[in-house]
């Protein structure tokens, strides 16, 4: 559907018209410090839920529930606002995808002003969540105000599902899926939770790297001997593990592991100044791997070493140490499974034992990788209606990081379309300290999102 110049402008004057109180709204819920990591207070998660579904119930939405399931741990998990508009007869249902809990903000000293006090400095509200995903909620709570606005009921059915533990790893978000599978069923699916390009040109996020991590450990000696009487034929456990660690990846930094494939080059690069820049690497450090700098962040695998377990340097002795151990952590591009990754991973440890250590691999985490299709009449939709909202096409981007429960959602729903859109830019630094919105993008999005609606009823 192509949106005429005078409905996109009715609809952004309106946008603009409500976009006061879609920014006090969210100013708002980054006051509720809804850090849902377990060593926080789950109160205030609970307190966000509430302030969500207040948000949803007055945006016009019948039906608003605060739903929770179990955990496997058997705890309970955090509270998901479901709020629900029947489809008009024959039309399709869209699910509206963000989430209202938080990271924790980290050293308060690293960030310019309070994390849970909202401040806008420029065209850029800063706060924790202002971004991620607090900003997501207010996407769909303000496209669904901007059409009652205009007296239009969205042709679709809406479902706006809102989870409370995301950043915690979504630990009941399958159980959720599953107690409320016919609730939450759809056609359309779209995850708020991603970021556009850059101000001003917005993306549709197609594809999203999987992850596997897990325990290497390297054995040598049943005990810990004198390193003087027993030094030199035999190496340490740690020299052994970092030996080890060096064979994952080749001399120019490529991912050496056989069996960890990429995908296609992506169609957008990142420039290196910006990656240089945006990843603080400093001056001097050469880039690692080959190919352009977004395949390398998106399409192609990843292996980052985050932790060892080693004797620390306070509690050095003159010992030969018997054991050392290490976390990998693996990002995988689409189309690998997380399960052939690991068995690749696993494969070349074992092969690669130095000088026949025992090498033993302890499995961890998996997440499936996204891969969008390149074209679909979900697709197309979106499309046309970020044009129309930017007035400039979108590019599709992958990152690097993984939305676990993408993959959880495609399995409950496998014949719903997923577009995977954002708020964020560049410069969001969600889940960093000074995390912040562009409230000229965010208006860009209320748009974009009603049109999207709109396009979705006429198919
Ligand atoms: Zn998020």
């Amino acid at each position: 559907m192509t949106h005429t110049e005078s409905d996109v402008a009715a609809l952004r004057a309106h946008v603009d018209e409500l976009f006061p109180a879609v920014q006090a709204d969210l100013e708002a819920l980054v006051r509720i410090p809804s850090v849902s990591a377990s060593a926080f207070d789950p109160a205030h998660v609970e307190t966000s839920a509430k302030a969500v579904a207040t948000l949803l119930r007055d945006a016009g939405m019948p039906e608003v529930q605060i739903l929770r399931s179990e955990r496997p741990d058997g705890e309970p998990g955090a509270p998901a606002v479901v709020a629900r508009r029947p489809a008009p007869e024959g039309a399709p249902t869209v699910l509206l995808y963000a989430h209202h809990d938080v990271q924790p903000p980290g050293d308060p000293a690293t960030w310019d002003t309070e994390p849970f006090e909202p401040v806008q400095r420029g065209e850029r509200l800063f706060g924790r969540g202002a971004a991620d995903d607090k900003a997501g909620v207010m996407a769909h709570v303000g496209a669904l105000r901007a059409l009652a606005a205009l007296g239009e009921e969205p042709g679709v059915g809406v479902t706006v599902f809102v989870e409370g533990e995301e950043e915690a790893g979504s630990p009941s978000f399958s159980r959720f899926l599953a107690d409320h599978h016919e609730l939450l069923a759809a056609d359309v699916i779209v995850v708020a939770d991603s970021t556009n390009w850059k101000v001003g040109v917005p993306a549709l996020t197609t594809s999203l790297r999987g992850l596997v991590d897990g325990v290497v450990s390297v054995d040598v000696l049943d005990h810990a001997v004198h390193s003087g009487m027993f030094g030199g034929p035999v190496l340490d456990a740690n020299l052994l593990l970092a030996r080890l660690l060096a064979t994952l990846h080749d001399d120019a930094g490529n991912v050496a592991v056989e069996g960890l494939t990429s995908a296609a080059e992506p169609d957008v690069d990142y420039a290196e100044a910006d990656f240089r820049a945006d990843s603080s690497v400093l001056d001097g450090v050469e880039l690692a791997g080959e190919g352009t700098i977004a395949g390398r962040m998106w399409t192609k695998p990843a292996v980052a070493v985050i932790g060892v377990d080693a004797t620390d340097v306070a509690h050095a002795s003159n010992t030969l140490a018997p054991r050392a151990a290490a976390k990998l952590s693996v990002r995988i591009p689409p189309g690998l499974a997380p399960q052939a990754a690991e068995d690749a991973l696993q494969a070349h440890l074992t092969a690669h034992a130095p000088f026949g250590a025992r090498v033993t691999w302890t499995p961890g985490e998996q997440g499936k990788a996204f891969g969008a299709p390149d074209d679909s009449e979900a697709m197309r939709a979106a499309r046309s209606a970020f044009a129309a909202a930017w007035g400039t096409d979108p590019v599709d981007i992958g990152v690097g990081g993984s939305i676990p429960f993408i993959a959880d959602l495609l399995e409950a729903f496998p014949e719903a379309a997923v577009l995977v859109t954002g708020v964020e830019d560049p410069d969001s630094r969600a889940h960093g300290a000074n995390e912040s919105v562009h409230l000229g993008e965010l208006r860009k999005v209320l748009v974009a999102e009603a049109l999207l609606l709109r396009g979705l009823a006429a198919r």
